[in-house]
């Protein structure tokens, strides 16, 4: 009786936050809210940057910083074309480099990036570092670490009779862990994976944020396939778990090529947005 009751207080949650994504254009579900998850997110990131090592090279952090500065332009940008110009007004935008070697990248939720040293060699320039930075912050901006968090919950949820849903994580840091592992920070093995269906929103996303900005979107498959020449049989938290197979990648980058030089060219996602209306 008592676990048919929580099965249905998740149910009544999850019709009324099982919303339409304006970024995404899909049915999400998601239990977690802006002001609930940013101060943790920014919490989280502060722990992470004291306890890994931040990179003092000045050329590399000038380098991440300058194309983030760039997406984010580009990111306002596009949410004021999408008619959500405030979309984006509780994020603190935060750039970073981290000594390691890992093939790795992030950005959690309002805004906070940071890349790690062993990815940027395969990045190479500025356009190989957008199509990064354009990929995680698309992550973030379609929430899609908040939909894995609210999977969580759901699936605690209905494992755990009696923990009522939002109770489930009862500590800061036990909430702050959720975020690490929803958004792809970290260096365990195991941790949780983005779907195949976020990469590609992502992957798409990113391309059409990259153009925007003024990085020329054919750079996108080029480092795809460099990176997987890279990462064969390596573990690369964010990008191995769960990527697409590449050429499937690719052939997606490709298919959206059109919009996203359009996006280049004019400086707007006009041809995009209507594309995505179909
Ligand atoms: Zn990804």
């Amino acid at each position: 009786m008592k676990r048919n009751l929580l099965l249905l207080i998740v149910l009544v949650f999850t019709l009324f936050s099982c919303g339409v994504n304006p970024v995404t254009g899909r049915k999400q579900l998601n239990f977690v809210s802006e002001s609930e998850i940013f101060p943790q997110s920014f919490a989280a990131y502060n722990k992470v940057l004291n306890t890994e090592k931040v990179s003092k090279n000045k050329a590399q952090v000038k380098q991440v910083k300058r194309v983030g500065k760039k997406i984010q332009k580009a990111v306002e940008k596009f949410f004021v074309e999408l008619g959500y110009p405030h979309m984006l007004d509780n994020y603190k935008w935060e750039y970073s480099v981290i000594e390691s070697e890992q093939l790795n990248a992030w950005c959690m939720p309002g805004g906070k990036v940071a890349f790690y040293t062993g990815i940027l060699p395969v990045c190479k320039n500025d356009e190989g570092v957008a199509v990064v930075m354009a990929h995680e912050i698309a992550h973030a901006i379609a929430s899609h670490g908040a939909e894995r968090m609210s999977q969580t919950q759901v699936q605690s949820a209905i494992g755990a009779v009696g923990s009522i849903v939002m109770g489930v994580y009862g500590t800061k840091s036990e909430y702050q862990e959720l975020v690490l592992q929803a958004y792809g920070v970290g260096s365990q093995v195991g941790m949780l994976a983005y779907s195949r269906e976020h990469e590609s929103e992502a992957d798409e996303m990113g391309i059409i944020f990259m153009s925007l900005a003024g990085y020329n979107p054919k750079v996108a498959p080029q480092f795809w396939k460099r990176m997987q020449a890279k990462s064969n049989g390596g573990q690369t938290p964010e990008f191995l778990s769960t990527h697409p197979h590449p050429k499937t990648r690719i052939d997606d980058l490709n298919k959206m090529m059109p919009y996203a030089i359009d996006a280049y060219k004019t400086g707007n996602a006009k041809k995009y947005l209507k594309y995505r209306k179909k």
